[in-house]
C-alpha cells in the first residue's frame, strides 16, 4: 500500500492536513512533564477518542523514581527600567525553562547571565531546556536578543508554582478478539515543539481513530505520557498486565522531510522489527532501519533488561541529528503534511501484517494440488500481476507447514506481505489451507 495512486494521493493529502490542523491546536499549549498543559493536551485528544485520563499522585514511588511535584505556570518574564518585557513566557512558551522555579527579584545582568540560554549558531531561535530533577530556574531566547541587552537592573518574574499535585497521562485501549496487545507509545511533556511531540501525537490519535473503526484480532493501547517519567511510571502500575504486549511502537519525530528511521527493539528480531523492516523495504522509499540503543525516548524504559519487551522506535530523522531539533524551529511549517501521512500509512500497514500474520497447514501437503482443477487460476486471471501472484500461491502452499507464519514466507519469497496474504485467502477457502490457532491468548 502506497501513496502512489491519484485517489491515495488526494487522501495522503487530506489525511496530512487533518493531522497538521490538529497540530495547530495543540501547538499554543505549555505543556510539561506534569500540570494543566499535559491535562489540556489529554482533553484535546479526548474529544478525538475516548481516552481515559489518568492521575498518579506526586511522591508515588515508581521503581527507582519518584512522581515529582506538579509544575504550573501563569506568567513570566525579564521587564528592564521602562517597563518592557524583553523576554515574555506570553509570546512564546520556550522562553521559560520548564519547571522553573517562582522568582520575583530586580536584578543586575551578571546574576540573571547564568539563566540565560541562547542558541550562538543560531541567533534567530529559542532553544528548549528543562530542568525536571534539580530545582533551578531559567530563560532562553535569541541570542540576538541577548545581545541587545544592556548591562543594567532588571526586574524578573517567574509566577510558577511546584506543588503535590499529579502526574497526568492518556490511555486509550481498544479491545481485540485476543488480549494480546499492539502498544503505540508516544511522549506529551514538550511545549510549543511539533516535531518532537506533537507530530507523534497526532499519528497516534489519527491510527486509534482508524484502528477503532476495523475488525482487529488484537487488542490495542494507545499511551500519550510525559516522557520517561511517563513511561515508568505507566510500567509500574501495570506490571501485571506488560505481558500482554506482543508488539509495540514508540512514534517520535514523524513529521519532519527527512526518510522514515525505524529503530528496532532490543531484541533484534521481534515480529515488529520483522514486520517493519518488510514494509519498508517493499515500500520502495528510502528508509533506515537501525539496531537498538539505549538511549532516545520511551523505548529506553519498554526495552531495559526487565521488561525488554518488543518495542521498536519509528521516526525519521533521529533525534538530535536535525539542528532545529529543540529550538522554537521545530515549528508548524517544520512538520510536513505528507511526512506525517506516510509515517501515519507505514504504521498502520504494519498493523495489518501483524494482524494478518497468521500461520497455516498445508491440506494437500504431498506433492502440489491441482489448482487449476479448483479453478485457482480462473480466481486471479483478471489481476495484472498474474505471474506474482501464482508465484504467491506456490509459496503459501510450500510455506505453509505448521511452523512459518505468512510473514515467513513473505521473508522468504521476497514478495509483499499482501500478496502473499491474498494468495491465503484463496487457498483457504477451498480448502486447501488450514489456520494453526496459537494457544494461551484468548
Ligand atoms: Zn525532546
Amino acid at each position: 500500500m502506497t501513496l502512489a495512486g491519484p485517489t491515495e494521493a488526494r487522501r495522503g493529502e487530506e489525511l496530512g492536513k487533518e493531522m497538521h490542523n490538529f497540530m495547530v491546536e495543540l501547538y499554543p499549549i505549555c505543556r510539561s512533564i506534569t500540570g494543566e498543559g499535559v491535562r489540556e493536551t489529554i482533553r484535546a485528544i479526548r474529544k478525538r477518542i475516548p481516552l481515559e485520563m489518568h492521575e498518579v499522585p506526586s511522591g508515588t514511588k515508581v521503581f527507582d523514581w519518584t512522581v515529582p511535584l506538579e509544575w504550573n505556570v501563569i506568567d513570566a518574564y525579564v521587564m528592564n527600567r521602562e517597563k518592557e518585557r524583553v523576554i515574555d513566557f506570553k509570546a512564546h512558551n520556550l522562553h521559560l525553562m520548564s519547571y522553573s522555579a517562582p522568582v520575583r527579584k530586580k536584578m543586575f545582568l551578571a546574576e540573571l547571565s547564568p539563566h540565560l540560554f541562547t542558541l550562538p549558531d543560531h541567533p534567530e531561535w529559542i532553544p528548549y531546556r528543562t530542568s525536571y530533577y534539580k530545582e533551578n530556574w531559567g530563560f532562553c531566547l535569541r541570542h540576538a536578543d541577548l545581545e541587545r541587552l544592556i548591562d543594567d537592573e532588571y526586574e524578573v518574574v517567574i509566577d510558577s508554582s511546584l506543588r503535590p499535585g499529579s502526574l497526568t497521562y492518556g490511555e486509550f485501549y481498544l479491545p481485540g478478539e485476543i488480549s494480546d496487545e499492539i502498544l503505540v507509545s508516544c511522549h506529551v511533556c514538550h511545549p510549543s515543539l511539533c516535531n518532537d511531540n506533537l507530530s507523534g501525537i497526532t499519528v497516534a490519535v489519527k491510527l486509534a481513530e482508524t484502528v477503532a473503526t476495523r475488525p482487529r484480532r488484537y487488542s490495542y493501547r494507545f499511551l500519550f505520557i510525559p516522557g520517561t517519567i511517563g513511561s515508568i511510571t505507566w510500567l509500574a502500575q501495570n506490571e501485571q498486565i506488560v505481558s500482554r504486549i506482543k508488539h509495540g511502537l514508540v512514534l517520535t519525530g514523524v513529521g519532519d522531510a527527512g526518510n522514515i528511521t525505524y529503530k528496532k527493539s532490543r531484541r533484534g528480531n521481534a515480529e515488529i522489527d520483522r514486520a517493519m523492516a518488510h514494509v519498508l523495504r517493499h515500500s520502495g522509499e528510502s528508509h533506515t532501519v537501525i539496531d537498538f540503543f539505549p538511549y532516545g525516548y520511551d523505548e529506553r524504559q519498554y526495552c531495559s533488561p526487565g521488561f525488554d519487551l518488543p518495542v521498536g522506535c519509528f521516526m525519521r530523522a533521529p533525534h538530535g541529528q536535525y539542528p532545529e531539533y529543540h529550538s522554537s524551529a521545530d515549528d508548524l511549517d517544520f512538520v510536513k503534511t505528507d511526512s506525517l501521512a506516510q509515517s501515519y500509512t507505514r504504521c498502520l500497514r504494519v498493523f495489518e501484517v501483524l494482524e494478518g500474520n497468521r500461520t497455516y497447514m498445508n491440506q494437500n501437503p504431498k506433492c502440489e494440488p491441482q489448482l487449476g482443477r479448483r479453478g485457482l487460476y480462473r480466481a486471479v486471471a483478471g489481476q495484472q500481476e498474474k505471474q506474482w501472484t501464482e508465484l504467491a500461491l506456490f509459496w503459501v502452499l510450500n510455506g505453509s507447514d505448521g511452523h512459518h507464519t505468512l510473514l515467513d514466507i513473505a521473508e522468504r519469497a521476497d514478495l509483499p506481505f499482501g500478496k502473499i496474504q491474498s494468495a491465503a485467502e484463496v487457498l483457504l477457502e477451498v480448502g486447501l489451507l488450514k489456520e494453526c490457532r496459537i494457544s494461551g491468548s484468548t
